[in-house]
């Protein structure tokens, strides 16, 4: 994109061509780099990691919040525009966050942030999920339907594994959506912003694995009831009969996932 910059009250031009195998669209309207930056809680002033910063845009705000502020972006031209057009107040990665090992990073809790690129919003929330422990919020703008999605109550057609393994954990809201002419190019999809709230790191006392296991395996034939969906994972002994078996996965709640976990490993 063609960015008019100014600097020492000079206004330059520069080139930072969108590259769309990295989902670059850039946020150009100021008011809304704003109100995602507002939109983190972060009541405890945790350190805050900030997702595919680009051009910065959010990053400016972001400065105007916190002090300690942790970037990482995979796209080389974007880094080095980044080092030249800021005072170095953040730590800069370039590099790929779905390979970032976060315990080099941080040594405590820290919140997440960005305006994520698209195409890859589903696997930062399963490493978020990975990490939970350390991640007590995030909030982003990801595509609307993948927001849609995530926010979705059982008994939706929309509800669906990452629904299920993401309310387990975390508070989900849509907190408003945004228009693709802000964007630069504008995406082919519309955007929303979403905060994910974390009220618990692990649940009571089933096996969490097996929860994952359950939850994949209905969801896999998402028409057909949980006794004919697990079959492959139950037991020949597993008593049945309890009226979850009958249902189908999107009319469980992620608490009668826990419930019917709890059933097949007694
Ligand atoms: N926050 C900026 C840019 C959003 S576009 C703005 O609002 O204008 C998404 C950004 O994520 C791009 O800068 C892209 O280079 C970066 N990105 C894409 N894949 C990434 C990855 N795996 N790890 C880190 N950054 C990535």
């Amino acid at each position: 994109m063609l960015l008019l910059l100014c600097k020492d009250n000079i206004f330059f031009c520069i080139m930072i061509k969108p590259k769309k195998y990295l989902g670059q669209h850039f946020l150009k309207d100021e008011n809304i780099a704003k109100k995602i930056a507002n939109s983190l809680n972060n009541e405890n002033l945790l350190p805050v990691l900030e997702i595919g910063p680009g051009t910065g845009i959010l990053t400016k705000e972001l400065l105007n919040l916190y002090k300690n502020l942790t970037l990482i972006e995979i796209d080389k031209e974007s880094v080095e525009f980044l080092e030249n057009n800021f005072s170095n107040d953040f730590k800069l990665i370039q590099g790929d966050f779905l390979k970032l090992n976060l315990s080099e990073i941080f040594n405590s809790e820290f919140c997440i942030i960005g305006n994520f690129p698209y195409n890859i919003s589903s696997q930062i929330f399963f490493k978020m999920l990975d990490n939970r422990e350390f991640i007590p919020e995030l909030c982003g703008m990801i595509q609307k339907e993948v927001a849609e999605r995530i926010v979705s109550k059982h008994g939706n057609k929309t509800y669906g594994i990452l629904s299920v393994f993401i309310q387990l954990y975390y508070k989900v809201e849509l907190l408003f959506t945004v228009n693709e002419n802000v964007f630069l190019p504008p995406p082919k999809v519309k955007s929303a912003v979403i905060r994910m709230t974390r009220y618990r790191k692990t649940i009571g006392n089933v096996d969490e694995k097996k929860l994952f296991l359950v939850v994949k395996t209905a969801f896999n034939q998402r028409r057909k009831t949980m006794r004919n969906s697990l079959s492959s994972i139950l037991k020949k002994e597993t008593d049945t009969t309890n009226e979850i078996f009958n249902k189908r996965p999107e009319q469980l709640s992620p608490e009668d996932f826990i419930i019917l976990t709890d059933l097949i490993d007694n």
